[in-house]
Order: C-alpha cells, then structure tokens, then sequence
C-alpha cells in the first residue's frame, strides 16, 4: 500500500440535509430539492423521498440506484428525506493493489482515518473481486425504517469496475447520521448499484478527506416539526443499515 498526501487546504463542511433519527420514526419526506444537494457538492449519499432508491452523488450528478439494482440519472426537481453532501477533492490517496478479503475491508478503510473524532468523506474507485449491495421498494410514509430491511433487495457483483462513495461518522454523531461506515457502490459503467453491504477489492485506490464541520438540516415540514422520537435507533439501524 503506497500513500500521498495531496493537499492540506481548508475543506468544505459535510452537508447532511435532515437527522438520520427522522428516517428511523419513518418519516420519508421532505422538502429538499436535489438541485439543493447539488450546490452542496459534488460527492454524497442518501436516499429520495417515499425511500425510492438509494443515492449517489458523485462527480456533481445525482443517481438513483432502484431496488432492480438499475441506476438512473436524476433531476434536480425530485426530493429527498435524507442526504449527504460535500465539496471533494480528497486530502490523500491511497493504493491496495493487493486483494482485500470481504472480511478485512471495513477494518482496512478504518485504519485509514486519522482521527475517530471528525467526518470523513471517501471515494474508492477500481476493480472489486465481489461487492454486495442493496436498495429498497418505494415506501409509504410512516413504516418504521426496521421494517424495511424484510422488504430490501440485495445484489452480487463478481469481478466488477466501480466505485464506493460514503463517509465515516463519529459515534457522537449517531442521531444524525450512521456511526462508522456508510457507503454507496456504482458500476464504472453508472448503470448498477447500491448501499454498501460488503466489498472485497482486487485493485484499488481510496481518496479520504476530513470534514471541519457539519452544516444540519431541520426540516420545516409538519411531520418533522410534529416527530415524537419513540424508536429506539440504534436497534432499528443494525436491522437495516447494516
Ligand atoms: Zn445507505
């Protein structure tokens, strides 16, 4: 593994657009625009409005990966409940042109955080012996998130060229997004994808850069400003996210 240090320039805030525990109560609605994540960045992750898809951001277009593991192009029009977005250029650069066992990888890209205590964003881009992923059905609103993981559809890609964008949260962060890991996979080809359930790479590069801060939206809609918190999150989140 060979590592460069491409800049130390002050870096843009992670933007996530409403608290993950708003998604956990079930509320799969908000006013966000994706021409509003956009302006966020040009890397990101989150899901679309009734949890139609799951969503990458990456080079500044927005993707829609659909529970048939079909990716597709999105307008700015469409809303979201719940994303995350940052301005990317990466601090540093790291190369495993070694195979990476489906067992190591979460430890391997770990270990690549400098600190546990700030955000991180990463872009992994290469070659992947095996990637399994994700996405979910169209929901109504209201059905707790830990009911969905019954209804997610999962998907093997063997021998594939992609890329995995995400971020790494601080366990202090757990009530506005995911602690640890959550990431995103998309075919080289921008035609497949989904959330990341477990990559073993072949051949790959790993771009990180660390957040400064985190700009938090509050969603104005009534459901949000009426959202009684009654799930208990963390069990709900190791149900579906996991
Ligand atoms: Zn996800």
């Amino acid at each position: 593994m060979s590592q460069t240090t491409t800049s130390r320039k002050a870096r843009a805030p992670v933007f996530i657009s409403a608290p993950l525990a708003a998604l956990v109560e079930g509320i799969y609605r908000a006013d966000t625009t994706i021409g509003e994540i956009r302006k966020k960045g040009n890397l990101g992750i989150g899901t679309f409005n009734d949890l139609d898809g799951e969503m990458v951001l990456l080079d500044g277009l927005v993707y829609c990966l659909r529970p048939q593991g079909d990716a597709e192009l999105i307008g700015d029009d469409v809303r979201t409940p719940f994303a995350l977005a940052t301005q990317f250029e990466g601090d540093t650069e790291d190369r495993f042109d070694v195979p990476v066992a489906e067992s190591d990888f979460e430890h391997a890209m770990l270990d690549l955080v400098p600190s546990p205590n700030l955000m991180y964003a990463f872009r992994i881009d290469g070659h992947f012996n095996y990637v399994r992923a994700r996405s979910v059905p169209k929901q109504s609103n209201y059905l707790p998130l830990a009911e969905i993981a019954k209804l997610q559809t999962v998907f093997e890609y063997h021998d594939i060229e992609g890329t995995i964008v995400g971020f790494y949260t601080p366990t202090f962060l757990a009530g506005v997004h995911l602690a640890g890991l959550h990431l995103h996979f998309i075919t080289a080809d921008r035609l497949k994808g989904g959330h990341l359930l477990a990559a073993a790479p072949k051949d790959i590069t790993v771009k990180l850069q660390h957040a400064p801060a985190i700009e938090l939206g509050l969603p104005m809609t009534f459901d949000f400003l009426a959202m009684d918190r009654t799930r208990d999150m963390e069990a709900d989140l190791n149900k579906v996210e996991r």
